[in-house]
């Protein structure tokens, strides 16, 4: 039997990703994946889409998000799995994770005016186009406008951590954000824990209840993928993984280059039951 792959972390043009739903599919499909996830910074909304282009393709479609949330003061990535799109307290609990988003360009670009570049927060908005913006489009922005020659430059000027213009985001809290996946009917798991390096906030993680662990990244290397994996069997998580791809943008390897075996779907399959129920 042939090995099945998937790959279950992808952004699109619906937050900072480059590819749209019909491309994302498109990739799927020539590297032959068997199943994949969208999880869009704070939002649900290409999901839809991207199951029909999925389906179309004969690729399995697991609906997905990345919640930003804090952590003790940290800014972490929660990826929720299985979740249920016409959840209604989803639907609006994310509105106000991309009205934070919204609010962050908008000190952003008041940053960046005070250091003298003339750019409009409107301008970044209408470049995004998506309901959840982020720093890579203020970056692409920054380019347009001619400020800086690329994103990389924007974000090592600017944008990273610590940097002249740099502001953190409002950002919900974990246990909250980890029960609004729960009755969602979905998973909640750990998105890229080796670039956080907060491991030591993981026991506070799981006593929330969370249920995964992300070990296969595209900027985890395989000792990374390998100690993950053996904390997530310790702790009873799942083991997830994907590219993250966001498009070639950030120099991300394309879709499905992670080789995550389909097996680790059937284990997050297996976890859903107990939290499934009436989704309100
Ligand atoms: P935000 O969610 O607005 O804080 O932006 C975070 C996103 O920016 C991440 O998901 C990446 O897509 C991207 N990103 C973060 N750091 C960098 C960097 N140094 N260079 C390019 N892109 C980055
Ligand atoms: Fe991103
Ligand atoms: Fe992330
Ligand atoms: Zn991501």
């Amino acid at each position: 039997m042939d090995n099945k792959f998937i790959d279950l972390h992808i952004h699109t043009t619906y937050s900072d990703g480059i590819f749209t739903t019909e491309q994302v599919a498109n990739a799927a499909s020539e590297m032959n994946l068997s199943a994949i996830s969208l999880t869009d910074h704070d939002t649900i909304e290409g999901c839809s889409y991207l199951a029909e282009h999925c389906q179309e393709k004969g690729i399995e479609f697991i609906s997905g998000t990345e919640l930003s949330v804090d952590i003790e003061g940290y800014e972490m990535h929660l990826l929720g799995y299985f979740i249920d799109i016409n959840n209604k307290r989803l639907i609006n609990e994310t509105t106000q994770y991309q009205q934070n988003r919204i609010n962050r360009i908008i000190e952003l670009v008041t940053q960046l005016n005070k250091m003298g570049i003339d750019l409009q927060a409107e301008q970044v908005f209408n470049l995004a186009k998506c309901k959840a913006p982020g720093r890579p489009h203020l970056a692409r922005a920054l380019v347009k406008y001619g400020f800086c020659k690329s994103s990389n430059e924007a974000f090592s000027r600017f944008l990273r951590k610590g940097s002249p213009a740099w502001v953190p985001k409002t950002n919900a809290n974990y246990r909250d954000a980890i029960e609004l996946i729960h009755q969602a009917g979905g998973l909640a798991v750990m998105a890229h824990p080796g670039l956080n390096k907060i491991d030591n906030l993981i026991p506070k993680l799981v006593e929330a209840g969370l249920d995964g662990i992300e070990c296969w990244h595209t900027r985890h290397p395989k000792s990374t993928t390998k100690r993950y994996r053996e904390m997530a069997a310790k702790l009873d998580l799942v083991a997830t993984g994907g590219s993250d791809c966001h498009g070639a943008e950030q120099g991300h390897p394309d879709i499905g280059t992670r080789q995550v075996p389909y097996e680790i779907l059937e284990k997050m399959k297996q976890k859903l039951p107990t939290k499934l129920g009436p989704s309100k």
